[in-house]
């Protein structure tokens, strides 16, 4: 295996226990929002109750981007673009660990 790949398999790892912190500590600000029980706190509670859900949104996209990206590690399909199947530049890679596409597609894909 590629030496880099178990560098960006550290930085995945890593990323992963961090969001994984970061949900929890979410859940657990919502738990405390629902306790409230002044109908002016209520309405306030609701709508950081929505940030929170959707923030936990992009948080479970992220990590399920990395499951991916180490799953495709093990596979020993990690680095390739799934859009075109070049290999995706290491330089990338290592700031970007779950792309998913060469720099190219990726500007394609933007510009859609
Ligand atoms: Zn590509």
């Amino acid at each position: 295996m590629n030496e880099n790949y178990e560098k960006m398999k550290e930085k995945l790892l890593d990323r992963k226990r961090a969001l994984e912190e970061l949900i929890k500590g979410l859940s657990q600000e919502k738990v405390t929002d629902s306790e409230v029980q002044d109908p002016g706190d209520q309405a306030a509670a609701a709508t950081s109750e929505d940030i929170i859900i959707s923030l936990q949104a992009n948080e479970y996209e992220e990590l399920r981007m990395i499951d991916k990206a180490l799953k495709a590690i093990e596979d020993g399909t990690y680095g390739a673009c799934q859009d075109c199947g070049n290999p995706i530049a290491e330089k990338r890679l290592l700031l970007y660990p779950n792309a998913t596409r060469c720099i190219t597609c990726q500007e394609l894909s933007e510009e859609r």
